[in-house]
């Protein structure tokens, strides 16, 4: 912006010269975004990024000299999934946003990680929105924030934004820190506005620049440009736990008055027995029968209107009342998730009706997955009543109105395509049965998959080897949509798919397409599945990023021999526990990302990780202390598992040779919540 020459270098091994293009690229976006997004130019004449093949994290800030891992920087084509790439962009932005939220500005202790965390987090969330696509970046950002930090939120791990004590710091780089503090960071914004919230970033850069700061120096600059109270908002740094968050709404007809009665309530987490209530931004609107958004005056203004208004919900159970509504309306709450709590109340009549009509994107790809979530989890209790599970219509109906998207929108249609996860499900349940889960998905699969199967086999070959590469949404969205179908089709006709699967396999053009089908043969022990494993491997052995995908997708594998492939890969000549990705690619892997192996009731799954986490303690204990968490969940399993969750915490407790990292995770996660 100042015409300031900067030279730029990505410095990585000989040989892997040509797979820097896109970071590249990535860092130039963002440093031209920041300039134009927060006004904050670039204050060196030089900036480099180093990657490393052996790094415990994906990447870090050191002021011009950032230190990548070089999963966070590689790719090409044919090395690298549409996922990479994406996380490649968001990674270097982050690390170089860094230079001002966490460089210029720093932290005065520990317990202010989230200050620079959990802001920078927000902007490179805000850099992904802007220069991709903002309702599809969003719905990414929010799966991924409810796949980690709920689960870390509900569980003995819970921990607030501002941690009030730790021993280990590395064991504070959670997603409470991040993406928890990305989200309050969000909110601060959504109950400013855009201009004040600019106006107080400024002010926070300008009055602490080149000193250390807390997090209440940031809120107080928010504050002296908003003159915005934040003292109860405060308790979202200082509470744990996921707020949940109920409404009731009522229509008078003849006063054409709509009362929407919001509910909320937090469950203790460890230490904090009693929470007070957080304040709430909930972004919502009123849609009408006809799927058209209502006007409505809010008590206190002075005009009816339409739209989307920010409603802010400070007490245990509030009223807001509406007038001059002129039909029953079905709210749409918390549009682009405003606030990071759990929302129930609404009907599965409302919530089909808001999947096809709300205005905010988000919301619409919210309310169709919240639907399929209940449509699951009725067939979970109905197998586990030993009852056949009948696939709801409206759920097909819903699945052939995102293929009806396949051509104007195909991102779209693939994220609605995409079932629930099995970690949103099991959120869900009193005591998880991961065998129950993961039948009533197949089911749930087979089923779509023969209702709408010629329109999935059309789709599942459609990578075109002579199109150019592109990382535009629509080209993502294709290879996305293909891969989905192909899960589909091959658990509607197993033999069909197989031959889809081989075919995509070995002729799809890039990463995307190869991976998705390499991902979805494994899950059958067949022959196919072998040809394919061993054919990747011959390729890919010699590139350690490539490799890694070999060894990740044997460890998420459904197929019924995993536990033992598992245990053989453990002892693969590939395999090396002193490199971090290789590990995560493996056991981080299975036992965070394989319910229902992890957690088969024979214990195996929960034998081998303890094994190995005992194993990597002694080379790496922050590796060791991060994988602990996979087992913070045992509470919520059934008592046989319980036992042998537990178990494996007390087996590495009883080592007196652990790590002080690796022993304050399992005694955190052992004490229960
Ligand atoms: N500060 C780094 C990051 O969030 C992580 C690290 O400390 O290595 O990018
Ligand atoms: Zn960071």
């Amino acid at each position: 912006r100042s015409g300031r020459q900067v030279q730029l270098g990505i410095h990585v091994r000989r040989g892997d010269e040509d797979k820097v293009d896109h970071a590249m690229a990535c860092l130039k976006r963002a440093m031209r975004w920041d300039e134009e997004a927060f006004g904050l130019e670039y204050d060196l004449d030089i900036f480099n990024i180093a990657a490393v093949s052996d790094f415990n994290m994906g990447a870090m800030e050191n002021k011009g000299l950032n230190i990548f891992n070089t999963a966070l920087v590689l790719a090409r084509p044919d090395t690298a999934t549409d996922a990479d790439y994406q996380r490649i962009d968001r990674v270097i932005a982050h690390e170089y946003f860094h230079n001002w939220t966490g460089d210029r500005v720093t932290c005065r202790d520990w317990f202010q990680l989230s200050l620079k965390e959990g802001l920078t987090v927000f902007r490179d969330q805000e850099y992904g929105a802007a220069t991709t696509d903002a309702a599809l970046s969003r719905i990414d950002d929010v799966k991924m924030l409810r796949a980690r930090q709920f689960a870390e939120d509900a569980g003995p791990l819970a921990h607030p934004v501002r941690p009030a004590a730790y021993r280990k710091i590395d064991n504070f780089y959670t997603a409470t820190v991040y993406e928890k503090g990305a989200e309050v960071v969000r909110m601060i914004r959504t109950i400013i506005g855009h201009e004040a919230f600019r106006r107080g970033f400024d002010r926070y850069i300008a009055r602490n620049d080149n000193s250390a700061a807390t997090i209440e120096d940031f809120v107080a600059a928010m504050r002296e440009e908003s003159g915005f109270d934040f003292s109860q908002f405060m308790r979202w740094y200082e509470q744990a736990g996921t707020p949940q968050l109920r409404f009731e709404g009522e229509y008078d007809a003849a006063a054409r008055r709509y009362t929407l009665t919001l509910r909320q309530m937090t469950a203790p987490t460890p230490g904090q027995a009693h929470k007070e209530p957080f304040l709430i931004p909930v972004a919502m609107g009123l849609i009408g029968p006809d799927g058209a958004e209502l006007e409505a005056r809010l008590e206190g203004e002075a005009d009816a209107h339409r739209g989307t208004r920010v409603l802010l919900l400070r007490a245990a159970e509030q009223r807001f009342v509406f007038e001059e509504v002129a039909a029953p309306p079905v709210p749409s709450l918390l549009r682009g998730f405003s606030a990071p709590v759990k929302l129930s109340g609404h009907d599965a009549a409302g919530l089909a009706h808001l999947a096809a009509h709300d205005t905010d994107g988000f919301s619409r790809w919210e309310a169709g997955q919240e639907y399929a979530t209940r449509a699951l989890l009725d067939a979970i209790a109905a197998l586990q009543r030993g009852e056949a599970v009948a696939t709801d219509p409206a759920l097909v109906a819903a699945m052939a109105a995102a293929l009806d998207l396949a051509q104007e929108a195909p991102a779209l249609a693939a994220r609605i395509l995409s079932l629930p996860g099995k970690d949103v499900l099991a959120d869900r349940m009193a005591v998880i049965d991961p065998d129950a889960i993961h039948e009533a998905l197949e089911t749930t699969r087979a089923a779509i998959g023969r209702s709408l199967r010629d329109r999935f086999t059309a789709l599942c070959g459609a990578e075109d080897p002579s199109a150019p590469f592109s990382l535009d949404p629509a080209s993502m969205g294709r290879r996305a949509l293909g891969n989905v179908a192909l899960a589909y089709l091959m658990a509607a006709d197993p033999a069909a798919g197989l031959d889809a699967a081989q075919r995509r396999f070995e002729t799809a053009p890039t990463m995307t397409g190869r991976l998705g089908a390499l991902a979805l043969l494994a899950d059958t022990a067949t022959p196919a599945r072998d040809a394919a494993l061993a054919a990747f491997h011959a390729r890919w052995r010699g590139d350690a990023l490539v490799s890694d995908k070999w060894f990740r997708i044997q460890a998420m594998a459904a197929a019924p021999d995993t536990l033992d492939r598992v245990e053989a890969l453990t002892r693969h000549a590939d395999f090396d526990l002193r490199n971090p990705n290789r590990f995560r690619a493996l056991v981080q892997a299975f036992g965070a990302g394989n319910q229902r192996w992890f957690h088969d009731a024979s214990g195996r799954g929960y034998a081998l990780v303890a094994r190995m986490i005992g194993e990597v303690d002694r080379v790496n204990r922050q590796i060791a202390a991060r994988c602990i968490d996979v087992f913070a969940s045992w509470q919520r399993f059934d008592p046989a598992r319980q036992m042998l969750m537990r178990g494996a915490l007390d087996a590495l407790l009883a080592d007196p040779a652990l790590s002080a990292n690796a022993r304050e995770m399992a005694e955190r996660a052992r004490a229960g919540s």
